[in-house]
């Protein structure tokens, strides 16, 4: 099986301004696409090859670095594009209640996030997660360590804190990058993610 570079759901300008469509194209047509091509070189030919992303990042954690990293980062590409919406969205309903049980209200999440975002030291990602226990969290990986594979938490919503994320709008300004990716954050897609209790499948 090949891994497939999944499409972005919207156009390459959908974000803009928030995030330029010269972002978008560099970031998912070279970024994402090259980490798809690094890990399908990898497995070619190998037990690996017929396994979906999630066994590969599974079997290769702890084990073999560059595959585990690259095939981690095909993962979290997919998993952002669908964290960010054109349009603005709200939460409602169960994981509205979720927001406020766990964080108080949603400018308090959001506030977390943020300042996790912009915090992160180098290269990673922000998350928000949901444990085991239902309730919700603010955490971060780095470089390209990622909530898919078979960890505790239910990975909800991303946002890429690596350079070339951002770079090309805001050049150093990672704050300003954060903070409108908070204003597209798809909270439909979080919904969806919270109520299925089980990390996202990367589409084959
Ligand atoms: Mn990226």
């Amino acid at each position: 099986m090949t891994i497939a570079l999944m499409p972005l759901p919207y156009a390459y300008d959908a974000l803009a301004p928030a995030i330029s469509a010269d972002t978008m194209t560099t970031h998912h047509d070279k970024h994402h696409k090259a980490y798809v091509d690094k890990v399908n070189a990898a497995v070619t030919g190998t037990p690996h090859d017929a396994e979906p992303i999630e066994a590969i990042i599974a079997a290769s954690r702890g084990s073999d670095a560059k595959l585990f990293n690259n095939a981690a980062q095909v993962w979290n590409h997919g998993f952002y594009w669908l964290s960010l919406a054109p349009a603005p969205q709200s939460p409602s309903g169960d994981l509205a209640a979720a927001i406020d049980a766990s964080f108080g209200s949603l400018d308090a999440l959001k506030k977390e996030l943020g300042a996790k975002a912009e915090g992160h030291f180098g290269s990673g990602w922000a998350w928000l997660a949901a444990g085991a226990d239902g309730k919700l969290q603010v955490t971060e990986t780095h470089d390209g360590e990622t909530l898919a594979g078979g960890g505790t938490l239910n990975p909800l919503l991303t946002i890429d804190v690596w350079e070339h994320a951002y770079y090309i709008d805001r050049k150093n300004e990672r704050p300003k990058y954060v903070a409108a990716a908070l204003d597209h954050l798809a909270w439909d897609f979080a919904a969806e993610n919270l109520a299925r209790g089980s990390a996202w499948i990367y589409p084959a």
